[in-house]
């Protein structure tokens, strides 16, 4: 549904499905959610399903930061350099987006937050954040996943850069080759999705977020997937941690 400060000029239908959404939502209980694993591990593949079902926002720090990285903004040319290389970026960039995007109506019911905490700092940062709102987070998602299977996903890895639909050319093909199934629109696939700069994702994943892992541990609400399981497996299993 198109963006307006007009309602009156919503067709009927798109007010109506918006409706019916919100009352269903209305039912369904508050969730704060964190979604953790290497890159490719599939956290943004299960997010919209997990948002859809709770109706919770999904805050991506990647896609937000490739998008200010396109935009040419203050904070994508700060972070354009490390996000190249495969490093990770301050964590006082990611803290402030976070912090500023938590504020957004559709996170009232809760949040999937997906590549963030990624540092133990950052965590401690979104409980400061959370603790001054009065909430916590519910359940931290571990996509439990080998490196080696890890490169063939990531080089095969297709998006759609203004949805966030994910597709890969072997395990989630576009109906038609390189054009997104719903809007007919081109893919593309991202820079540093290649076997170099994937290693010093990995490197940075390995040294500085799987201790995050720990740290949520300590609190028991981790959940661990097995994220090498097959797309619909995975899923199960996520609603099985949730319910
Ligand atoms: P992440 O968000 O954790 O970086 P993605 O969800 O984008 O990972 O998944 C990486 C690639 O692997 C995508 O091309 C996606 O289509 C594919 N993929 C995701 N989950 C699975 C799975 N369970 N089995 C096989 N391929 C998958
Ligand atoms: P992703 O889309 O999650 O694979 O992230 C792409 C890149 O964005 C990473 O390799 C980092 O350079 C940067 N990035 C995303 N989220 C964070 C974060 N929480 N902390 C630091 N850097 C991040």
């Amino acid at each position: 549904m198109a963006a307006t400060s007009n309602l009156e000029d919503v067709p009927s239908t798109d007010l109506m499905t918006e409706l019916l959404r919100r009352m269903k939502c209305a039912t369904k209980p508050d969730k704060r959610l964190i979604l953790v694993g290497p890159p490719g591990s599939g956290k943004g593949t299960q997010s919209p399903i997990i948002k859809d079902e709770y109706c919770l926002c999904h805050l991506a720090t990647g896609d937000m930061l490739r998008a200010a990285v396109s935009a040419k903004t203050p904070l994508g040319i700060k972070a354009k350099e490390a996000m190249e290389k495969g490093e990770l970026v301050s964590d006082d960039l990611v803290v402030g987006i976070i912090d500023e995007a938590l504020k957004k109506p559709s996170c009232q019911k809760g949040f999937i937050l997906d590549g963030f905490p990624r540092t133990v700092v950052q965590a401690q940062k979104l409980d400061e954040m959370l603790e001054n709102r009065g909430t916590k987070v519910d359940k931290v998602l571990n996509f439990a996943i080998d490196d080696a299977i890890l490169e063939e996903r990531i080089t095969g890895r297709w998006i759609h850069p203004s949805s966030g639909r994910t597709y890969h050319t072997k395990f989630a093909p576009p109906k038609a080759p390189g054009v997104d199934d719903v809007t007919g629109e081109p893919l593309i696939q991202r820079k540093d999705d290649t076997a170099a700069v994937l290693k010093s994702r990995l490197e940075a994943f390995h040294k500085q977020t799987e201790p995050v892992i720990d740290y949520y541990s300590k609190r028991g609400i981790v959940a661990n997937l097995q994220a090498d399981k097959p797309p619909q497996d995975v899923k199960s299993e996520v609603q099985k941690a949730l319910s």
